[in-house]
């Protein structure tokens, strides 16, 4: 845990005790700040009190005596609507902050400015988080991984000089954290999303652009519009101590981190292609498969090169990362037929990452719908052997799939990896692979991606059996 030590003796509000404001409460507690914590759901309180966090309910407070508001990056700063505690607050004139902020004024208070390395986009900022820690791991370095991917920002190990904090920022947490100055900033890509939290394009970008602005060394994509608009703005006004280097996972660069024919390379400003740096290659690397991985792995090659690591450090990295649970994650074989776990893909731009990255696909599909359904896949459709179409969007998805390619109705898993798995097994194909990759939301049949795609792992672990005795075999 980073203890904050900032708000020492001071009174801090704390809204919002699910996700991170709970270890938000303890961090604050064990540096000496009297927390006064409150979330609108019950649940959120009970848990507060079995921790021994003290509650107040802050819509009948005293908010003179607050330094600071923190406030959970799940609820509105501004879009739709702001949340009843942000008006409150900006009547009293306390800062609202979020968790991300106090680890930055611990960063600063008690280091010298250690590795703070932070990673933000629209897509791909997990997996680019993560390899970017799976590559400095593998080289020794002490890294600790976290912020908006599976663990809270200050249940980590306190900044220290030797030490590198490899941190995701969702746009909300970006928001909350006014003194963001990463070492390293990476800006991966931008394209509509979350809207409604942001009110406009332009206000999104403009979030997303403060976290490389800030940063000592900054990483901007340029595979899309917005970025390479941010990046040439950035490279126009750096200061001289700032680096600004463009990044690209689809074409070779005059100069910057790029991916050319599989294999990502770095060149120096005004140097010829010849003196390009090779980096590592993808094409051994199993849990980097797409074009859009190429674009994640451009961007840890380009942070692992930025810390000093060697070209053959890199290259090891990218080949060994294990991949990320449930995105396009290899979970299994049987004899010939490969299993993926690509539960994550909840709508079908993520879907096509998928369907791109493989061929001869008997792909389960189906789910709870999103506007537009599978009709943006149909490019994709001479890729796929058959489709097995699970939950409340099978009509739907009948509807589009009709004469374009075989399919089966399954309503469940369990029943629609059987016979995925057993298509598959008696296909030529070289490679046949069973792909969960639903384009769809789980709610109708499961609590969430995470035990949709756990699920398809333990039906493909006890497959084996399974096929086994459907050819009348022993397993
Ligand atoms: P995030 O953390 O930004 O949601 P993830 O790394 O968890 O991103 O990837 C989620 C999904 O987004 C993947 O399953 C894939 O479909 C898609 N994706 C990953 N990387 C990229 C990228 N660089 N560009 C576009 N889509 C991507």
């Amino acid at each position: 845990m980073t203890p904050v030590t900032t708000f020492k003796g001071k009174h801090v509000a704390l809204f919002g005790l699910g996700g991170s404001g709970l270890s938000t409460a303890r961090a604050l507690m064990a540096g000496g700040a009297h927390v006064h914590a409150w979330d609108d759901g019950e649940a959120g309180r009970l848990k507060a009190v079995a921790q021994g966090v003290p509650l107040e309910d802050l819509s009948i407070a005293d908010w003179s005596t607050f330094a600071a508001l923190v406030l959970t990056p799940g609820v509105p700063l501004t879009h739709p609507t702001p949340h009843w505690t942000v008006p409150l607050a900006r009547v009293a004139g306390v800062e609202i902050i979020g968790d991300i902020e106090l680890f930055c004024r611990e960063r600063a208070a008690h280091t010298g400015g250690s590795p703070f390395i932070a990673i933000t986009g629209t897509n791909g900022k997990s997996t680019t988080t993560a390899l970017i820690a799976h590559i400095l791991r593998q080289s020794g370095r002490d890294v600790q991984l976290g912020g908006n991917i599976g663990v809270p920002i200050l249940d980590l190990e306190p900044p220290s000089d030797e030490r590198i904090h490899v941190i995701e920022c969702s746009s909300f947490q970006i928001d909350l954290t006014p003194s963001l100055k990463p070492t390293i900033g990476v800006l991966i890509n931008l394209t509509p999303d979350h809207i409604d939290r942001h009110g406009t394009m332009e206000n999104y970008a403009a979030v997303k652009e403060r976290l490389v602005a800030g940063a000592e060394v900054a990483l901007v994509g340029v595979d899309d519009p917005y970025t390479h608009a941010i990046g040439a703005r950035l490279s126009a006004n750096a200061a001289p101590e700032q680096r600004v280097a463009p990044v690209s996972g689809a074409r070779a660069l005059d100069w910057g981190f790029y991916v050319d024919n599989g294999e990502v390379y770095y060149r120096e400003q005004g140097h010829p292609p010849e003196e390009a740096e090779l980096l590592g290659a993808l094409a051994g690397a199993r849990a980097l498969r797409g074009a859009h991985n190429a674009q994640n792995a451009a961007f840890a090659a380009a942070v692992a090169w930025e810390c000093g690591l060697e070209d053959d450090e890199i290259a090891q990295g990218l080949l060994s990362y294990p991949g990320l649970p449930h995105r396009m994650e290899e979970v299994g074989r049987i004899e010939r037929a490969l299993f993926v776990n690509d539960s994550k893909a909840t709508n079908a731009d993520a879907a096509e990452k998928a369907l791109a990255s493989f061929t001869d696909i008997y792909w389960i599909a189906g789910g709870k719908a999103k506007e537009g359904g599978i009709e943006p896949l149909r490019p994709y459709f001479p890729r796929i052997r058959k489709a097995y179409l699970i939950g409340a969007a099978s009509d739907d998805f009948a509807r589009t799939l009709d004469g374009a390619l075989p399919y089966e109705r399954c309503e469940t898993l369990d029943v629609a990896i059987q016979r995925a798995a057993f298509d598959a097994l008696t296909d030529g194909a070289d490679e046949p692979v069973v792909l969960l990759s639903p384009a769809c939301a789980s709610y109708d049949q499961f609590p969430n991606f995470e035990v949709r795609g756990d699920t398809f792992r333990k039906l493909v672990q006890g497959l084996h059996a399974v096929i086994a005795a459907r050819r009348g075999g022993h397993s």
